[in-house]
């Protein structure tokens, strides 16, 4: 099992590990039982992960004399509401959670967004611990401390910044994961590889096959290159203020992307697209040479992820999704491009015109 500390501001949170291997269940309960950051532990999953993984967990616990029940909500995005919170944090009070006790987040991106957001405001906070269990949370969501819920009029519209008080991330939860869930994962791996870590765009590359046929060792390489990346972003940039920003690579035009298709292209997918568009963009401002261009975009793609935008979506509402973005500042849209594979940097002055000849290339 390795261990990556996440060094903090004391005045803002407590520092806390990372912890990362195979089948490594067994390890986290004696870890949590000696911890004395909660009297009793409930775990929140959805109605997926439950069968799958939950009772193993739960085994474990139990194994290690921790007092710990498990609570489980309706699989699925739809659920990121403050109504689940609501119901959830009334099981909470029927079981006797008090401000002794914890929450553990077993699931993917979901969960943790709702165990967090809730642990962050249940009796003005309790502590939480976060067990991802796709590939997208294990190396994004999961580490960061970033929480939310759903409003009708958009994604995370209610959040707060709760770090965990540690995140254990077992890469055999992803023998269970779908295909399409873990292409989502790669995706953001991809991105590290793009933005932070050459050494390991070349390790995508040369590994693609044995990434696609999910090799163990290989998985557990990139997860903790991934978290290693993320981890020293968020150190500096605890609060999201700056340097952070850079982690929204391909994400500006890959929001629009999934806004536009309704949701129907999954997040990976769209973040894959938008990091054809920003790569494109980065080339036509003359930042980017063409022959870096092609190889991130070859590794996209060998990583099984489309660089092409569906013919179906509407460039016209792409843009003015982009123009909507939260992260917009002054009126005009920063992008995060790149000088080389990297080497990024946040631009805020990309004409309207070049975003939108990009996205028609790229429908093309
Ligand atoms: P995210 O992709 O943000 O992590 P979710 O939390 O919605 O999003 O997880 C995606 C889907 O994968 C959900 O339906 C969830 O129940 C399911 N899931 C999570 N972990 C696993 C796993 N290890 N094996 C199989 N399915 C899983
Ligand atoms: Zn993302």
């Amino acid at each position: 099992m390795n261990r990556i500390r996440v060094n903090l501001d004391k005045r803002l949170s407590a520092s806390y590990d990372i912890h990362i291997g195979r089948d490594i269940l067994d390890r986290v309960a004696p870890l949590l039982a000696k911890s004395g950051w909660a009297g009793r532990w409930y775990i929140l999953t959805d109605s997926n992960v439950r069968g799958l993984h939950g009772d193993r967990l739960l085994g474990a616990l139990h194994g290690n004399g921790l007092e710990v029940e498990m609570i489980e909500f309706a699989a699925g995005e739809s659920s990121k509401t403050i109504s689940t919170c609501i119901g959830l944090a009334e099981q909470l009070l029927e079981r006797g959670a008090d401000r002794s006790s914890g929450l553990i987040a077993l699931g993917g991106g979901v969960v943790g967004d709702v165990a967090g957001f809730l642990a962050s405001i249940y009796m003005r906070g309790i502590p939480c611990v976060q067990v991802p269990t796709t590939l997208l949370a294990q190396v994004d969501s999961s580490i960061g401390g970033k929480t939310g819920i759903d409003l009708p009029e958009g994604k995370n519209m209610l959040g707060t910044f709760l770090q965990p008080r540690a995140v254990f991330i077992d890469v055999a939860f992803l023998d269970t994961l779908p295909p399409r869930e873990f292409r989502n994962g790669l995706a953001e791996i991809v991105k590290y590889g793009i933005i932070e870590d050459t050494e390991l765009l070349g390790v995508i590359e040369e590994g693609a096959e044995a990434l696609q046929g999910r090799n163990p060792a290989l998985l557990e390489r990139l997860v903790s290159a991934s978290c290693r990346i993320k981890k020293g972003v968020v150190e500096i940039d605890e609060t999201e203020k700056g340097l952070r920003r850079i982690l929204n690579f391909g994400h500006t035009v890959g929001h629009a992307i999934e806004a536009e298709s309704e949701y129907a292209i999954p997040h990976g997918e769209a973040v894959a697209m938008g990091m054809a568009a920003a790569a494109l963009i980065s080339e036509r401002q003359r930042y980017l040479s063409a022959e870096d261009r092609e190889r991130i975009v070859s590794v996209i793609e060998r990583a099984g992820l489309p660089v092409r935008i569906p013919q179906t979506l509407d460039t016209g509402r792409i843009l003015s999704n982009l123009s909507r973005d939260k992260k917009k500042k002054d009126g005009k849209i920063h992008f995060v491009l790149l000088r080389k594979p990297g080497m990024p940097f946040v631009n805020g002055g990309v004409p309207l015109e070049i975003v939108q000849e990009t996205i028609e290339a790229l429908k093309a």
